[in-house]
């Protein structure tokens, strides 16, 4: 049975781009847009104590999102001894717009979606960052989305800011048609917004390829000529980059094979691996971990898990999603809880779903040695404490996900420029970047006596504190 709506016009996440790496790693590009949406309440809550960080506070309430980027960037102005004043300007998004708009749906109805999209900081360049469509989207979670793209942009070096953007919609419930009605309504809605030199957006979770290319007409057809540079993660054939569609997941082995060589002295050869969530980022870091050596004894969705302490067969597992639009069922493999797979005694955990799974509740229960953050925000500020006092290594997001901003970057370029570079090309590029930002990573986390979190942070808040410096307030 497929876990989806069985519309043939469902659109293939992906499937309109051509990526070397799908034939070798046997990937169709099958899985369905939405396919795998959780339509429960908005994820990355707790109820937290009261607590203090610089001005900041949290108390006795559900931290969101928002609030848990806060808190982190009140720990490192602390840590850093940024003043009062600029650690409120990075606090804050510049820009917020919110928007209503109908969409006629296939049975004659209309229907009102809220959407949003905001520009957290943009004084390293334009802003940058996905769109994501679920029932779970609220303004609080894209502002914390948008926190967390500047210091991932200036972490990496990239001459962008942050920004997010989403609908609240379960994108799995619409047809093709009323999915594509939605986005260009959404797009319009949003177009003095976005645009090449001032915000470019990308695929999130609930979103992809085909979604990015109806964006990007929208919006040229609305100025009247082609304008490929507005958003990237768009397929190749309208001039995406190869090899965007599996850079995060590629990105992600990419740190983690880093990480384990430097600090344990470790290869991926058998190293047993635990992966939350099989949407495109986990589905790719899954692959490449496998192709790479490791044994990936778990996988889930949002629908449950499966394992195998062999290792799983990444073909047939990538078929059988295929054909039934979900992890579980998965004949070779014991079906076990999202809970479960937080919790196995694996060399490295890898949360590539949502935010808000490691918790003050399950964080003294994780057993891995390494958490290997693919997702964005997938860690309390709670739970980091207690896996850090566990002596958990985590590798934060905004270094561990960077591959796919860092090759949307190289899109953005290629677009503008209409020059386009060969997969190796792109590949060798992305590894260089992720790898030099990686450095100074551990660089800064061992001078500093800081977790890799807290190293990271520092580096992006000072590049951008320099950025202001030089560029001062204006006017
Ligand atoms: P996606 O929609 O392709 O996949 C999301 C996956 O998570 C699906 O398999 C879904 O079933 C699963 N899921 C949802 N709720 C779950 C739950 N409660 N428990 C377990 N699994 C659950 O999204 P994506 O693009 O792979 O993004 C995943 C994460 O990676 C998000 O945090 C996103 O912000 C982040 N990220 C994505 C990119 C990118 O290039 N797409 C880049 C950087 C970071």
């Amino acid at each position: 049975m497929t876990k989806q709506r069985s519309n043939e016009d469902q659109m293939p996440v992906g499937a309109a781009e051509s990526d070397g790496a799908a034939a070798e790693s046997g990937r169709n590009d099958s899985v369905k847009i939405g396919s795998n949406i959780e339509s429960k309440a908005a994820p990355g809550s707790e109820v937290r104590g009261a607590e203090k960080v610089g001005n900041h506070s949290v108390t006795h309430q559900k931290a969101s999102a928002y609030e848990v980027a806060q808190h982190q960037l009140a720990m490192v102005a602390q840590f850093m001894g940024l003043d009062d004043d600029h650690r409120t300007y990075l606090s804050v998004p510049q820009r917020e717009l919110i928007v209503h708009f109908p969409v006629e749906m296939d049975d004659g109805s209309m229907r009102i979606f809220e959407g949003f999209r905001i520009h957290h900081n943009m004084i390293k360049g334009p802003t940058k960052g996905g769109i994501r469509y679920h029932p779970g989207v609220t303004l609080d979670e894209c502002r914390a989305l948008a926190m967390w793209m500047t210091w991932k942009c200036a972490l990496m070096n990239l001459p962008f800011g942050g920004a997010k953007g989403g609908v609240v919609v379960d994108p799995g419930k619409l047809s093709k048609r009323e999915l594509e009605k939605m986005t260009r309504r959404y797009a319009t809605e949003i177009s003095n917004f976005i645009g090449p030199e001032r915000d470019i957006p990308a695929p999130d979770v609930g979103t992809n390829a085909q979604v990015m290319a109806w964006i990007m007409d929208t919006y040229s057809m609305h100025k009247g000529y082609s304008i490929p540079a507005v958003v990237t993660g768009k397929p190749v054939m309208i001039g995406g980059s190869v090899g965007r569609e599996n850079a995060t997941g590629l990105g992600v082995t990419y740190v983690i094979r880093a990480v384990l060589r430097q600090q344990m002295a470790r290869s991926l050869d058998d190293l047993t691996v635990a992966v939350q969530g099989f949407g495109n980022v986990g589905s790719w870091t899954a692959r490449s971990m496998h192709d790479r050596g490791a044994r990936v004894v778990a996988v889930s969705d949002v629908y449950g898990g499966i394992y195998n302490e062999n290792g799983l067969d990444m073909r047939l597992l990538t078929r059988h999603v295929a054909e039934t639009g979900s992890v579980t069922g998965f004949p070779q493999a014991q079906a076990l809880t999202n809970e479960e797979l937080l919790e196995l005694p694996v060399d490295v955990l890898i949360p590539a779903a949502l935010e808000g799974q490691l918790t003050k509740q399950n964080a003294d229960r994780v057993r891995a040695k390494v958490v290997a953050e693919a997702a964005n925000g997938p860690t309390t500020p709670d739970a980091d404490e207690i896996l850090n006092s566990k002596g958990i290594m985590v590798i934060p997001d905004i270094l561990c996900n960077a591959g796919g901003v860092v090759v949307s970057y190289f899109e953005w370029v290629q677009s503008l420029q209409s020059f386009f570079w060969d997969e190796n090309e792109v590949r060798r590029q992305m590894e260089r970047k992720l790898l030099d930002n990686l450095d100074v990573v551990i660089r800064v986390s061992t001078q500093r006596k800081c977790t890799l979190r807290m190293a990271a942070y520092v580096i992006a808040v000072e590049r951008i504190m320099e950025a202001i410096r030089l560029r001062g307030i204006y006017p």
